[in-house]
């Protein structure tokens, strides 16, 4: 009989934690306190067949003590339907109305939780992170992609299916340039690390990597400052776009952009100042992530121990329906 996960007692055994992206997989053992070891990083081919994708997977978790672990927490991109445990991630073609949950369920005996990846950060920034003081807020990753999450009286937002706070594809500027999604002017369009690139080049500026264009910026190039200031507007209208929706007083702005976080938040608090000065809206705070590179799979692992800061609640998201 596989064992249940209680949403009211706390969990202190060690959470086997997995983030699952486009291109890699990784795993860690995620304490109560979120604190993380033995992780393991595979890389997944693109066009690997549902099965197969799923035994490496598989394969990786056989590798950890099972009997040791309470539970499994798992953050994949959505679409999730997380009362039938079966996800369709945008970014793995491989898996469509892939049963997830059971396939990790039947391998290991243990409850298996899902959630969004970008919720999955937003819950390690609240439980652990920037966001520890605020019940209000919005979680933005500007890395490859904009994704997000918001907080909401204490609260992640878990979403319909998993993509609450898909931030990356709100409209900052109708009529604007083309997003991959189909629609013109999304936020990822302008501040996604290869749109700064891209944009640069197209006027001029030479380099490869969002780093270099940052530093750049940091250096006093013209060009760089250029799209840096354009980046951090269209950051600037999701945030105000936030606040008008959901009441927000904090920003936590993560991924490898903000790495640079010396150009970037200056920049973005200045837009918000700019975008926000006419009072209507309370003023938002904006902040570094604390967990950048990590976020996601710790918040996988904190879903589990922590289910409290997720709106969905055990019922719908667990193993035992
Ligand atoms: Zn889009």
């Amino acid at each position: 009989m596989m064992s249940s996960l209680d949403d009211t007692s706390e969990c202190r055994a060690e959470v086997l934690a997995i983030d699952i992206g486009g291109t890699k997989i990784a795993t860690a053992l995620v304490a109560a306190d979120g604190s993380i070891r033995r992780r393991q990083v595979i890389v997944t081919a693109a066009h690997t067949s549902a099965d197969d994708l799923a035994a490496r997977l598989l394969d990786v978790v056989s590798g950890y003590d099972l009997a040791a672990i309470a539970g499994i927490g798992v953050g994949t991109a959505g679409p999730i339907d997380y009362r039938r445990g079966v996800v369709s991630p945008v970014n793995i073609p491989a898996w469509r109305d892939f049963p997830l949950r059971r396939c990790i369920e039947h391998s290991t005996g243990l409850p298996v939780r899902l959630a969004g990846d970008a919720v999955c950060g937003a819950v390690a920034e609240r439980a652990i992170g920037a966001a520890q003081a605020s019940e209000w807020a919005i979680f933005m990753v500007l890395s490859t992609g904009v994704g997000g999450g918001y907080i909401a009286d204490g609260k992640v937002l878990a979403g319909r299916l998993g993509n609450a706070g898909l931030v990356g594809h709100m409209v900052v500027h109708p009529g604007g340039e083309r997003c991959a999604c189909g629609q013109l002017g999304c936020l990822e369009v302008y501040a996604s690390g290869p749109s700064l690139v891209r944009r640069a080049r197209a006027i001029g500026w030479v380099g490869d990597h969002p780093a270099e264009l940052l530093a750049a910026c940091r250096a006093g190039d013209a060009l760089a400052a250029q799209v840096v200031e354009t980046a951090a507007d269209a950051v600037a209208l999701a945030i105000a776009q936030a606040a008008a929706s959901l009441e927000i007083e904090l920003a936590v702005l993560g991924g490898g952009v903000m790495r640079s976080h010396d150009v970037m938040l200056p920049a973005v608090r200045n837009a918000v100042a700019r975008r926000m000065r006419d009072g209507v809206v309370s003023p938002v705070n904006v902040v570094g992530a604390h967990h950048s590179d990590d976020a996601c799979l710790i918040g996988a692992g904190l879903i589990v121990h922590r289910p409290d800061l997720l709106t969905l609640s055990s019922r719908n998201n667990a193993a035992e329906l």
